[in-house]
């Protein structure tokens, strides 16, 4: 999409720190980390939120799952646990609106979330 944030660094014409690259999934550094660890795992494909999910575009998502998974077999911060967020709309605080999975880790992590 043109206007969108996401998209932009996933076409390489905003820099980011890149962690994870592959045909339909990025995952970088945020910008503003809350944690030790703090990446985006982000779709190649815009699909702008959690609730625009369905049957025709999950498939991506699954597979960000896998990724999130290996990923976190790869880096010690993750050993003890971590924690994935994918913010929806106005109330919860999404702020870009191409849908993003926060990973955290490498601290302890309050529950229930604020
Ligand atoms: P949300 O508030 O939508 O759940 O999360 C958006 C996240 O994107 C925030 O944690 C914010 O720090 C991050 N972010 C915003 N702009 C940029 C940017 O230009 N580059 C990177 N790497 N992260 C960004
Ligand atoms: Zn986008």
């Amino acid at each position: 999409m043109n206007d969108c944030l996401f998209c932009k660094i996933i076409a390489g014409e905003i820099p980011s720190t890149k962690i994870y690259e592959d045909d339909s999934v990025f995952v970088f550094a945020d910008i503003e980390p809350t944690a030790p660890v703090h990446w985006l795992a982000v779709p190649k494909t815009h699909i702008a939120k959690l609730s625009d999910v369905n049957e025709s575009n999950s498939a991506v998502i699954s597979h960000i799952y896998e990724v999130i998974s290996k990923l976190a077999a790869e880096h010690e911060e993750f050993a003890d646990g971590f924690r994935v967020v994918s913010n929806c709309g106005k109330t919860a605080g999404q702020s870009v609106f191409h849908i993003h999975f926060h990973i955290l880790a490498g601290r302890e992590f309050a529950w229930p979330a604020g």
